[in-house]
């Protein structure tokens, strides 16, 4: 018999993860009517309910937990995510509502710059304050990873604060938290040339935020930027050590998926205008299609990214809250699963 000081029975679905590797639901090995069992915070037994009692035997004072009509998981992954800002933008989701576009509304100084302004305006306590907040919320709804960018600096300076922030709230929250510096997220100023700022992420941000964090970001985008510029970030992204993401095809097929499969990213995001290529591209490459499905409503997009088009085709599918002030200003992982 196996000794345990605490027992899960009788879950709908147990998802033990141990099922054969691939796409599709068969990797999260479920078992139905499903228990585990735990001693000194060790799973020591899963398996089916009715199996139980003949292998597992309950210590003094042991907690015994009725799972009925439950999933027991383990810790939900959100692996995009824009945590740390201030200032809110619900103004612009009436104007979307009244019909402006993404770009309309970001030619209007609104979209990223205007968060850019609130979160440059806020104190890192406040911004520590407000992402706390938000990744607590997180956690009451079983997410124990969380993915957070930085992105509304702009600066080599405003960037590396928001890494500060990030590496507070890592030490300050029971979640796992995995920091991205997201180097390219909007344009510079009119009138500031591009090329200086794409050198000064690439060449000054990257070296000093190197110890801070392993995962690089860029938006390749009508309006955010070019694929020549994400390459010039991504060769010294690459050379630095830094793992690669994207945020890829949200608003227009740019080839982004290609690029990110290129370069052997860990991930393309968003993708809502994914073409056939880039579908294939990403299920050779193995980098994983993270979808966020609620920024794809929120926007008001003409389509969703092809989801099941890419589980065909064998890619890894991730899905994500996207969390941020514009697209998803909300950290609601069930409605990211009902839109999914
Ligand atoms: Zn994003």
């Amino acid at each position: 018999m196996i000794a345990a000081d605490l027992v899960v029975r009788n879950a709908s679905e147990l998802c033990t993860m141990n099922g054969p590797a691939g796409g599709g639901e068969a990797a999260a090995g479920i078992v139905r009517d499903g228990a585990l069992a735990a001693r000194e915070g060790t799973i020591v037994w899963a398996g089916e309910t009715s199996d139980l009692a003949a292998r597992v035997e309950l210590l003094p004072g042991a907690e015994v937990i009725d799972a009925s009509g439950q999933v027991v998981t383990p810790g939900l992954i959100d692996p995009h995510t824009h945590l740390v800002f201030a200032g809110d933008r619900a103004g612009e989701f009436a104007a979307r509502c009244r019909g402006a576009g993404y770009l309309e509304i970001a030619h209007a100084g609104g979209g990223i710059r205007a968060t850019v302004e609130a979160t440059r305006a806020a104190s890192e306590p406040e911004l520590l304050r407000l992402a706390s907040a938000r990744a607590e919320r997180l956690l009451r709804q079983g997410v124990t990873t969380c993915e957070v960018k930085t992105g509304y600096g702009l600066s080599v300076a405003a960037e590396l604060r928001l890494l500060r922030v990030i590496g507070a709230l890592a030490e300050t929250t029971p979640l796992e938290i995995v920091p991205t510096l997201l180097a390219l997220h909007a344009p510079p100023e009119a009138g500031a040339a591009r090329d200086a700022f794409v050198a000064r992420m690439a060449e000054e941000l990257l070296p000093a935020a190197r110890g801070r964090c392993r995962m690089l970001d860029a938006f390749l985008e009508e309006g955010a930027f070019t694929a020549a510029e994400v390459r010039r970030l991504f060769d010294a992204g690459r050379r630095a050590g830094f793992v690669l993401r994207l945020h890829a095809d949200q608003l227009s097929a740019g080839g982004g998926a290609e690029l990110a499969a290129e370069y052997g990213a860990a991930s393309a995001d968003h993708l809502e205008q994914l073409s056939a290529a880039g579908i294939a591209a990403l299920a050779r490459a193995g980098t994983a299609a993270v979808l966020a499905p609620v920024s794809t409503w929120v926007l008001r997009l003409p389509r969703y990214a092809p989801a099941r088009a890419l589980l065909d085709a064998g890619a890894t599918v991730a899905l994500a809250t996207n969390m941020n002030p514009g697209s998803a200003p909300t950290e609601n992982v069930a409605l990211t699963l009902g839109a999914a």
